[in-house]
């Protein structure tokens, strides 16, 4: 179970020598409890000590990670029920499952599907992070040609249904770290063995709990920790569901060390219908789903399931944001009117939507205010005239626009004679107070 930070605390110096970068040890501890820093940064702490803290500190849910580079993926890591007890920790990653029994040309628009459909929202990429292959007609030739188009595109989990199978599978895709699936009670040793052979994650094929704590207790003993649970694939949406919460809770609450890993789930097996294969996802992602595989992506099921996702993941206590940055809406040009906001992503899609609704191209500035909104960030001093301007100056508005006028939003309309100080030349405009009038307000544009 995760410590506390007067736990960790009883191990610090209490010296208060600030070089971990933080004023007080106690404040060090609690930013460790947190996981806002790590116990490392603590210079004096001897190597013993780390070890426990690190153990002691260790998730409920084992972090697992699979796939290189920009491709990784990690799953798990959680400690809480609940996200506002906290944060979830790591996104469900989201899977597409190839089938060597499936068309060549099948398999190809699916990969195709995979690399085109990906978006961006409130300033996050969203995409989906790994292919599932499988051999489900049992040629070694056509998995191995499968496993070579794919393999770097994106992560992989790999699954052989033979350990013979699996062995051939990673001389070709070993070096890429894939998650390796369907290992089977009876020959989970040598499944085992390959993982370790290759330092990859293994997914076993769990049926009921009784059968993970036992596989898991054997994977234990013979010294690999590397564990996902792969829930059957004949099962239910329900039977999944059942078996993710039980895992979780037993993990979190339970501290179940046996139950303590990241579960891949199979919303393709459980629906053949698309709408309810992604209502389904849904359903699991939000009851703790570490991984799903699906069957197929189209865009108008794929994108709200990670909407969701990015809704379900962002951490409660960090407002999501926009970049600070400026953003141009319709064809803005040189005479087009320049509006300031805040970077708290909701009044950004807010504005930004207004100001397409009145058909007047423009230049929407951002300036960034830790996620906080117009008047909030005003309050914190984040929105004044002198920060404003200074972000103005920097920002390279000034090159793309001919004329000096810059709208501000009338909720700060009190900053308005500071700001035309701060920045001489320029004309401030104390715009609408509520978004919902801009339309009409900047219909009567002219510079
Ligand atoms: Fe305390 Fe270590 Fe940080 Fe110094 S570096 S303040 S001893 S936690």
């Amino acid at each position: 179970m995760a410590l506390t930070g007067i736990e960790i605390f009883k191990y610090l110096p209490k010296t208060n020598c600030a070089e971990c970068g933080i004023a007080t040890c106690l404040a060090f501890a609690m930013n460790v409890a947190a996981a806002k820093t790590g116990i490392d940064k603590c210079p004096y702490i001897s190597d013993q000590i780390k070890e426990t803290l690190v153990e002691s500190s260790a998730p409920p849910v084992r972090q697992i990670l699979f796939g290189t580079g920009s491709q990784e993926v990690k799953l798990g890591g959680e400690s809480v029920l609940f996200r506002h007890e906290r944060r979830f920790e790591n996104q469900t990653a989201i899977g597409l499952l190839l089938t060597t029994g499936a068309a060549c040309q099948v398999n190809d628009d699916k990969v195709a599907s995979f690399k085109e459909l990906r978006y961006e929202r409130a300033g996050h990429k969203l995409a989906a992070d790994f292919f599932f292959v499988e051999n489900d007609n049992n040629s070694s030739k056509d998995f191995l040609n499968l496993l070579m188009k794919v393999k770097d595109i994106a992560a992989l989990a790999v699954c052989a249904y033979s350990l013979q199978d699996a062995k051939q599978a990673m001389t070709v895709v070993g070096q890429c770290k894939p998650l390796l699936c369907g290992a089977l009670e009876e020959d989970l040793e040598g499944y085992i063995a390959l993982a370790k052979q290759y330092g990859c994650p293994l997914a076993i094929v769990a049926l009921s709990l009784p059968q993970a704590r036992a596989m898991t207790q054997k994977a234990l003993s013979l010294g690999f920790k590397d564990l996902v649970f792969s829930v059957g694939t004949g099962g239910s949406v329900a039977a999944g569901l059942e078996f993710s919460v039980e895992t979780r809770n037993a993990a979190v609450k339970d501290k179940d060390k046996l139950l303590g890993f990241p579960t891949l789930l199979y919303p393709c097996a459980f629906n053949k219908d698309l709408p309810g294969q992604f209502l389904n996802a849904s359903i699991l992602m939000a009851k703790y789903a570490s991984a799903l595989v699906m069957s197929e992506f189209k865009g108008q099921f794929l994108y709200p399931l990670l909407t969701a996702r990015l809704n379900i993941f962002t951490d409660p206590q960090r407002p999501l944001t926009m970049p600070q940055s400026i953003y141009t809406i319709g064809k803005a040009d040189e005479n087009s009117p320049v509006v300031l906001s805040c970077n708290f992503a909701l009044t950004y899609f807010i504005v930004s939507a207004e100001i397409e609704n009145s058909m007047v191209p423009a230049h929407f500035i951002i300036k960034d205010t830790e996620g906080l909104s117009v008047l909030t960030a005003w309050a914190a001093g984040k929105f004044s005239a002198d920060s404003i301007a200074a972000y103005v100056k920097k920002s390279g508005i000034a090159d793309k626009v001919t004329h000096r006028k810059l709208i501000i939003p009338g909720y700060v309309s009190i900053e308005s004679a500071a700001l035309e100080e701060e920045l001489p030349g320029w004309q401030v405009i104390v715009g609408p107070q509520d978004a919902a009038a801009l339309p009409a307000f900047l219909k009567q544009w002219s510079c």
